[in-house]
């Protein structure tokens, strides 16, 4: 099981396949960090089959110092891959460039001598190690893949350096054995912990573009908040997820009061900012007690699982209050900003989504019909509050 030239043919061919697909995925999207780990899995198959040749050529340059900068280009390049991966570059990648060059330099020397394996398999330790730490620092969504992939990184630094001590044991002590079996096992375990990485990495780099794909299809860019179809896909979930059918839930739709004043008056982009802050209001207040989406241009929407109609009503009036006395500024300018909303509300059992905005929608007709700047819910539909309409200087 353990023949050294069918693991070592299979870490080849696997690692030459996974650099192609990390490759191609480069070709067809141009993200960088694709072409770097696509790099450091064609790099390790080049070392290999340059190590493989050791015994038929004898061109040391090429199948011992070529090799060997091969094998620590490989994890330089995973590293450098990782950092760029991470949105936040973790490590300062100057000084790896440096160490390359010095080693590519120190290697000229020592090529055809055992100290050639020393400093390869050190300076891969530290990679592996450095690469390590960059993923436990980069958010993953595949978290046990992120482990294994921690765990089998750290795992590769030990066994280099395990290597390290091996090949440094007869230069300090007298004893003169050659730890060949050990180095053996060390060499196949190399082998295996790098094919794995190679195998699980590709995971985590597509559970995360998927990832990106579904939360840029799922929230608004200006707001942060759900979009649309965010608000729907999420809403979706609360029938399965809710075990009481008798549950209530109440829906706020909220939409601004002459908005387009506002634009007309301070710019589009006057006009972003604005929604911006509604929607931190919005944030504020609702985050952790429901969903909040912007489901139109200038419409918010809120669902409260667990809420009954009047304590929906009670917290779209804070809301309100809350945009009304706090003026929005922008470029030293107050622009005094209201919104108008309609509650509804239903039980588990007879929601119907479509339904719920529906109705809410009717009672934020009825908000604007009657005034603006106020909520209406089903049981209110004369509000007692005299509306105040925004004032703006001319
Ligand atoms: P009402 O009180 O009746 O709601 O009046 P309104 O002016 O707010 O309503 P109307 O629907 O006439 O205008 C909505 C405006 O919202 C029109 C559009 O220019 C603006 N709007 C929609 N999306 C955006 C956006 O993303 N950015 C900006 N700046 N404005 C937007
Ligand atoms: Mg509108
Ligand atoms: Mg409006």
């Amino acid at each position: 099981m353990l023949h050294l030239p069918t693991i070592t043919s299979l870490s080849f061919i696997f690692n030459l396949l996974i650099g192609i697909l990390f490759t191609s995925f480069y070709l067809h999207k141009k993200t960088t960090s694709f072409l770097l780990f696509g790099g450091a899995c064609i790099s390790f198959a080049t070392a290999i089959l340059l190590v493989s040749f050791k015994e038929e050529l004898n061109l040391p340059w090429l199948t011992h110092y070529l090799a060997n900068l091969f094998i620590i280009l490989s994890p330089l390049l995973l590293v450098i891959g990782l950092n760029k991966f991470n949105n936040k570059a973790v490590i300062n990648l100057t000084p790896l460039a440096y160490l390359y060059g010095l080693c590519a330099l120190l290697l000229v020397f020592v090529y055809n001598h055992v100290l050639s394996q020393i400093l390869t398999s050190f300076i891969v330790a530290i990679l592996f190690l450095y690469g390590a730490f960059i993923l436990l620092k980069t958010h993953c969504v595949a978290k046990l893949q992120q482990r294994l992939l921690i765990i089998g990184l750290v795992t590769h630094s030990l066994v280099m350096l395990g290597q390290v001590i091996l090949l440094l044991l007869p230069f300090i002590t007298s004893n003169n054995d050659d730890f060949k079996p050990q180095l053996h096992i060390l060499l196949i375990a190399h082998l295996f912990i790098t094919t794995l990485c190679a195998l699980i990495l590709p995971f985590i780099i597509f559970a995360n573009s998927e990832s990106k794909l579904i939360n840029l299809a799922n929230n608004d860019s200006l707001t942060q908040l759900l979009n649309r179809r965010g608000f729907f896909s999420t809403c979706k979930n609360i029938k399965a997820n809710t075990a009481d059918k008798n549950h209530t839930l109440a829906l706020i739709m909220l939409d601004i009061d002459f908005f387009k004043r506002v634009n007309d008056k301070y710019g589009h982009d006057v006009g972003d900012q604005a929604l911006k802050w509604i929607a931190q209001h919005i944030s504020q207040l609702f985050m952790n007690i429901g969903i909040t989406a912007r489901i139109g241009g200038e419409e918010f929407a809120v669902l409260l699982n667990g809420y009954t109609l009047e304590q929906a009503n009670t917290l779209a009036e804070q809301l309100s209050f809350n945009i009304r006395q706090q003026p929005f500024y922008c470029n030293d300018q107050s622009i005094p900003l209201s919104v108008s909303a309609g509650v509804s509300s239903t039980t588990i059992n007879q929601l119907n989504l479509k339904e719920l905005l529906l109705h809410a929608d009717k009672h934020l007709y009825l908000a604007k019909e009657t005034g603006r700047d106020k909520v209406v819910s089903q049981y209110d539909h004369t509000s007692s509050r005299k509306p105040t309409r925004p004032q703006y200087n001319t």
